[in-house]
């Protein structure tokens, strides 16, 4: 233990060491919080606390992965295996499980994700004949959402005037029988959503004492990583389980609180002292993280801010190279910057994909990027799309398992039940729909009394839907025995599902099949994986409550090595040596949405201070004159957050000035798109071409770096290295002494290849030799 603490200096020190009694840590991006809580767990092992009194809530699975994994490396594998380590959700949709009957779930409840919700809603919307255009499922979904997390029960919302009032007022007078009915639905399905998972925990604490009591002694020591990103439910649930030891211990940065759009409350963390008596309070501020032109620069854009609190952060790591600002004319010319810089670099750097990261503020930025990876085929992967579990056919397949183990899920039989066809109509299942809510029962308890039930179902349709719950009870009876695997290849071949998706030899249907492949791949894994775990059942049960709650950050197994696509709010607590922000346009990045008040805005700034801070050595911050937004081609101005930092941080490739009047950029611009009619009063403002006035020499001179930046290169990006050019066949030969723009002076070893793929080795005098593809190597002989 004692060469571990050595790897923390003393600021992190102090808190590892402090294992009673409450406390914080407020420090900045990058500073060692989540390494502080790591270690700390490892320590508080090495001191004889019993993993099975430790509860650590970590901000993503994944997050939980890797410091349960570096525990594992410095107190043993057998040790950490004990230890609570989950998101919220993970840790106490298994607490749900064990405590499920008190609350009258069964313990096989489903996991109902975002899509079945959705769908439920829908159709409840449809039942009670409202129009969709008014109540739109969506909306609902995020009303609901945020009632529950700000514990408002059914119950709770008839009771506030203030509530049916606003909804009303929203023409949405019917919004409170939606929520009923959408509980009461979930409920009769065995089934709980996202947001119940954190509200029925809060239930299940308030309304017995004895399990209070029995969590507060287990979980003696409690760790939140991310602490200013916890909502009211969560908070709650921390407070009565800390509430007895009173050893608590979170860290976070106030000034990384992104997540108030979905119920975070940044007073968890301003008011943490307020809570608990005699608060430790840490501070660090140290980043080992990144560059100090980065540090420097994430600083003076977080000064912006009016709430927040004062911290330091600093470096003594190297200068750095400035932050790179790139103007591209439309989201496709960025996408090809993209691509090319990626490509660039990897070239010189001899660096993988995995050492680049592209972040954005809205999902549908990704595709422009996407093309232009393709395009270059780099290897690339998106994060928080759609996740693998959410694709139509991998939902299908679930489906069936789920209503194995719980075949009161409503969302998975209305899935499934006609799914392979097998002549069960819309009309059959809108009866079963009504006839199972006027009973009370599940669609699939009135599925096997169907005798016993006055309903208008004729006998041909009976027999299949008495074959259909024979289906269902046959995969049960396996599973008794099956493992995952063996039960889920003999679903998908029994039911029908793969002679389904063989069916259309088109490359969806290829995509699909594949994609049930991978499914079962992942199921193999999944019984291999489990039978080392002394602790897990390997069970269909075990399965499903992963896959409900797997984000595709946790999918990712990092076997492949991939440029990562992901939001912003994806990327926090994540860190990656090359980072792109792209987007940086008003009304993009900051969103449109949070113009209105001072404190949406601070929240977007917030945001971009995340995205920079991910940036380990080199930040690009990129904005385009003209985006396709909504299928419309519209001009965009610079995000005024690239204002905002401190211009001695920034390598603006093409200065503000000389960019604005530039000819070749302005007259291409507004050739064919609107001028900017705005009148904004930024800074930065692109003239329209007509009252361009070019200023004597204002032609900018090529920067000598091999940046594809200007306005000569910005057309023909996508050929500097598609169009191999022979240039340095001939010239170059073993001997020459060259000069390359980063490594400087060195000496032509070796000359291989041909054409395009002409490299040469080259030792250079600053150590080291390199082997570099002359296409891009631009190498001057000297
Ligand atoms: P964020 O606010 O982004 O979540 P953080 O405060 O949690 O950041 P960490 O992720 O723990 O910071 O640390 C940032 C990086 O610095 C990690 O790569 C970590 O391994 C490294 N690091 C932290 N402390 C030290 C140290 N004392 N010596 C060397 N490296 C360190
Ligand atoms: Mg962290």
């Amino acid at each position: 233990m004692e060469e571990y603490l050595n790897q923390l200096n003393s600021a992190q020190l102090e808190p590892t060491i402090q294992i009673e009694g409450p406390m914080i840590v407020i420090a900045g991006a990058g500073s060692g919080k989540t390494r502080v809580l790591t270690y700390r767990i490892a320590y508080m092992m090495s001191k004889d606390i019993d993993p099975f009194n430790i509860l650590a809530l970590t901000f993503t699975n994944k997050a939980a992965r890797e410091m349960k994994a570096r525990i594992a490396s410095i107190v043993g594998a057998s040790e950490a295996k004990n230890l609570w380590m989950g998101t919220f959700h993970s840790v106490f949709a298994k607490i749900l499980r064990i405590e499920a009957d008190r609350l009258g779930y069964p313990s096989n409840f489903t996991i109902y994700d975002t899509q079945d919700s959705d769908r439920l809603i829908a159709s409840i919307i449809k039942e009670m004949n409202l129009d969709k255009d008014i109540y739109k499922y969506k909306q609902i979904r995020s009303r609901i959402s945020s009632y529950k997390n700000s514990l408002i029960t059914v119950r709770a919302y008839f009771q506030n005037p203030e509530l049916i009032e606003a909804d009303a007022m929203a023409r949405r007078p019917r919004m409170g029988d939606i929520y009923k009915e959408y509980v009461e639905r979930c409920f009769k399905a065995g089934a709980m959503d996202f947001d119940d998972l954190l509200l029925k925990t809060n239930e299940l604490l308030t309304r017995f004492p004895d399990v209070l009591a029995k969590y507060q002694n287990r979980f003696k020591y409690i760790l939140v990583d991310e602490y200013q990103d916890t909502n009211h439910s969560q908070y709650l649930i921390v407070r009565a389980l800390s509430d007895k030891f009173q050893n608590i211990c979170v860290v976070g940065d106030d000034a990384q609180s992104i997540y108030a759009f979905r119920g975070a409350n940044i007073n968890n963390i301003l008011n943490f002292q307020k809570d608990y008596d005699d608060v430790k309070v840490f501070r660090l501020e140290q980043n080992y993280r990144s560059t100090k032109n980065i540090v420097n620069a994430a600083n003076s854009i977080i000064d912006k801010n009016q709430t927040k609190l004062e911290k330091i952060v600093w470096t003594a790591n190297e200068e750095g190279a400035k932050i790179k600002v790139n103007r591209s004319l439309t989201d496709g010319d960025e996408g090809r910057y993209v691509a090319s810089t990626i490509f660039e670099t990897k070239m010189q750097e001899h660096v993988p994909n995995s050492d680049f990261a592209v972040l954005y503020r809205t999902n549908a930025q990704s595709r422009a990027i996407e093309d232009a990876l393709r395009k270059r085929d780099i290897k690339y992967r998106i994060y928080g799309g759609l996740s693998f579990y959410q694709r139509k056919e991998i939902k299908d397949v679930l489906s069936y398992l789920r209503l194995v183990i719980n075949p009161a899920d409503e969302e998975a039989l209305k899935r499934v039940i006609n799914f392979p066809p097998r002549g069960i109509g819309q009309t059959t299942v809108d009866r079963l729909v009504v006839a199972a809510n006027g009973l009370g029962k599940p669609i699939f308890d009135v599925i096997k009394d169907l005798d016993k039930i006055e309903i208008k179902i004729n006998s041909g349709t009976r027999a299949k839907l008495d074959n259909f719950a024979t289906l269902i009870e046959s995969y049960q009876v396996m599973n008794q025995t099956a493992d995952v695997f063996e039960l889920a290849e003999h679903v998908t071949r029994s039911s029908g599902l793969i002679r389904e998706f063989n069916k259309d030899g088109t490359p969806e249907g290829v995509a699909r099949m594949e994609n049930i492949e991978e499914l079962l791949n992942g199921m193999k894994d999944f019984v291999e994986g489990q039978k080392e775990l002394a602790d897990a059942t390997g069970s269909l049960a075990e399965f499903l409550e992963d896959v409900a709650l797997a984000t595709d950050l946790d999918n990712d197994k990092g076997d492949s090595d991939h440029v990562a696509l992901m939001t912003i709010h994806l990327a926090k607590g994540l860190e990656f040596p090359y980072v792109f922000i792209v987007g940086l346009e008003e009304d993009l990045f900051p969103s449109a949405m949070s113009m209105n008040t001072r404190s949406e805005l601070e929240e977007e700034r917030r945001l971009f201070y995340v995205a920079l801070t991910r940036a380990e050595k080199q930040a690009y911050l990129t904005y385009a004159l003209s985006r396709y937004r909504w299928g419309k081609l519209i001009d965009a101005e610079p995000s005024r957050f690239i204002e905002e930092i401190d211009e001695q941080y920034l390598d603006i490739v093409t200065p503000i000035e000389e960019r604005r009047y530039n000819p070749m950029l302005d007259a291409s611009i507004f050739g064919d798109v609107e001028p900017n009619k705005k009148g904004s009063p930024d800074k930065i403002r692109y003239k329209p071409a007509k009252q361009f006035k070019p200023k004597k020499g204002a032609s900018r001179k090529e920067p000598e770096k091999f940046q594809v930046t200007t306005p000569k290169n910005l057309k023909p990006v996508s050929k500097t290295s598609n169009g191999a050019s022979n240039l340095f066949d001939s010239k170059l030969v073993v001997g020459n002494i060259v000069k390359h723009i980063r490594f400087g002076k060195g000496e032509v070893l070796k000359i291989e290849g041909k054409g395009a793929d002409t490299k040469a080795e080259i030792k250079f005098e600053t150590g080291g030799i390199k082997k570099l593809l002359l296409r891009f190597a631009k190498l001057e002989v000297i």
